[in-house]
């Protein structure tokens, strides 16, 4: 009835347990190498900018040499302070002229054979008196037929330092490469997810950073702390859905256990002959006496028990509830008691003879039998056949809810019905300016002229008893006159 099976649905809801721990993990996994490679590119591509300013910077102080390469003195003292070159060499024909350290000219910086004609160039240079190689940037320039060479060695410590990558612990290695050279020298190409590679502004040179394995633990961690909120916000849902799923499963079986055990009662609301000033009849209305809950009203269960196909085992409930509760009865004037019928209930032909029955046996009591049914009820030819049979064997039919459905004229002309029970929408216009009073008082005339009688619903207020009752609305049932109320706090005899 309900789809699923227990096992389905454990099996559902273990696999519906796992789906977000699995999502959680994958998701975080990819969040957490994406971000070790974000955080590399950043400083990869921060580091290749650093550089290729220092480079630029480093090629205009050596122009600036060039544009007086005579003047050693004025070189060495301009340089003195330079914290990016750590030492510039003047070249003058392929001959060391200068140094700006001093007269310390004996050891070139490159190569002096292999000066080439560019007008920029670098290499890859051994540092003095250490194992590390440095940068040189080779600045070429004719002055008065003479070829001038500008050579820089770049301060090694203070690149690293401005670069920022050596003491970077977010980094397992970073080197440079110049074409086919690198610093540090053993430094190899890596295309591995962990490897990022930044291109400087300078054709053919680039940085390559390795993430560290702290970086990569720790972003692991930081992903791994953020995902505990979220996924247990997702558990909590599914808790709570889990939760939903199984009360409302257990309603149902709620439900079906009340109609099985007949934990029904009723409760008889008066309806009042405003003429005779006595209760003229009683309409049945439902209740679920809940082991738990204590009274639950129709509106709650009555669409469940439709839904689980029960509605007709209700009523078959309430109408031996009724003739058990007035079984004692026996009223000497005419009375009515009304109780409210689902839709197909007249379709299997032994209810309605078992109704009839039941009916003879009220009427013994000088109780009329009333069945109150809806306006779409009467649409069925195979209903209205019923309902008529009904009606010859002495039930009576009252349309309950009237004028909330769509019942014609004809329709109420050509069914042999009682009765008329206005709905309480109308009976609430009634004292306010709503389209809904003209509706009031043509549903009454026309049941005049029909000759039917009238029940008006819901009447709360002296106001709304004192119009229907100049209206010649003569039985009226609502809150004015009483709640429903068990079958002993009925005050049968006034
Ligand atoms: P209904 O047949 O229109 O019943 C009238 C409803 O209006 C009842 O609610 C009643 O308590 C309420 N009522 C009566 N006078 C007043 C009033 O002055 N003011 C207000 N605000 N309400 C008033 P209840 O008992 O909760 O029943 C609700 C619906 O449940 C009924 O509407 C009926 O459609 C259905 N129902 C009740 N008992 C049965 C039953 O035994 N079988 C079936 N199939 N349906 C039932
Ligand atoms: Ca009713
Ligand atoms: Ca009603």
């Amino acid at each position: 009835m309900f789809g699923l099976n227990t096992t389905n649905r454990s099996v559902l809801f273990w696999a519906a347990a796992l789906v977000p721990l699995v999502l959680v993990t994958v998701t975080l996994l990819v969040l957490a190498l994406l971000s070790v490679k974000e955080t590399i590119r950043q400083l990869g591509d921060g580091y290749a900018n650093a550089y290729s300013r220092i480079v630029y910077s480093v090629s205009m102080e050596n122009k600036a040499a060039q544009v007086a390469p005579t003047n050693c003195h004025y070189l060495q003292q301009v340089l003195r302070y330079e914290r990016e070159i750590l030492e510039m060499q003047i070249v003058l024909d392929g001959k060391l002229v200068c140094s700006s350290l001093g007269n310390v000219i004996n050891r070139p910086i490159v190569d002096l054979g292999k000066l080439t004609d560019e007008p920029q160039s670098m290499e890859l240079v051994p540092m003095p008196r250490s194992q590390a190689t440095s940068i040189a940037v080779i600045n070429r320039r004719v002055l008065n037929d003479q070829v001038y060479h500008a050579v820089s060695l770049l301060a090694l410590d203070y690149m690293r330092a401005s670069l920022g990558y050596r003491t970077e612990p977010r980094l397992k290695s970073a080197a440079l490469f110049i074409g086919d050279q690198s610093t540090p020298s053993d430094s190899v190409r890596n295309d591995g997810f962990f490897a990022y590679t930044a291109r400087t502004d300078i054709p053919g040179q680039e940085i390559q950073l390795i993430a560290s394995n702290e970086l990569i633990k720790e972003k692991g961690w930081f992903y791994f702390l953020a995902a505990i909120p979220s996924t247990l916000t997702a558990y909590m849902a599914l808790f709570y859905i889990r939760r939903l799923l199984s009360q409302s499963s257990g309603i149902y079986s709620d439900v079906e256990n009340a109609v099985k055990h007949k934990q029904f009662v009723l409760h008889y609301q008066p309806e009042f002959n405003v003429v005779s000033g006595k209760v003229s009849g009683v309409e049945a209305l439902v209740r679920w006496n809940h082991p738990e809950r204590g009274l639950v009203y129709p509106d709650v269960f009555i669409p469940i028990l439709d839904e689980c196909g029960l509605i007709n085992s209700l009523t078959d409930i309430v109408i031996d509830k009724a003739m058990s509760d007035f079984s004692e009865v026996s009223l000497s004037r005419p009375f009515h008691l009304g109780i409210n019928f689902p839709p197909d209930y007249f379709l299997v032909k032994e209810r309605c003879e078992k109704l009839i029955a039941h009916a003879e046996q009220f009427k013994a009591n000088g109780i009329t039998l009333g069945v109150e049914i809806t306006e779409r009820q009467l649409l069925s030819r195979q209903a209205k056949s019923a309902i008529s049979h009904l009606r010859s064997n002495g039930i009576e039919i009252l349309i309950d809810d009237f004028g909330t459905g769509q019942t014609s004229l004809s329709m109420l002309e050509s069914t042999p019905i009682d009765c008329l029970k206005i709905d309480k929408c109308f009976v609430d216009s009634i004292g306010h300016d709503s389209v809904n009073v003209p509706v009031l008082d043509a549903i009454i005339s026309m049941a005049q002229s029909l000759n039917l009688s009238l029940i008006a619903e819901g009447v709360e207020q002296l106001e709304q008893a004192n119009y229907l009752k100049a209206k010649g609305v003569v039985v009226q049932q609502g809150y004015f006159y009483g709640k429903p109320m068990e079958i002993t706090a009925l005050k049968l005899s006034e």
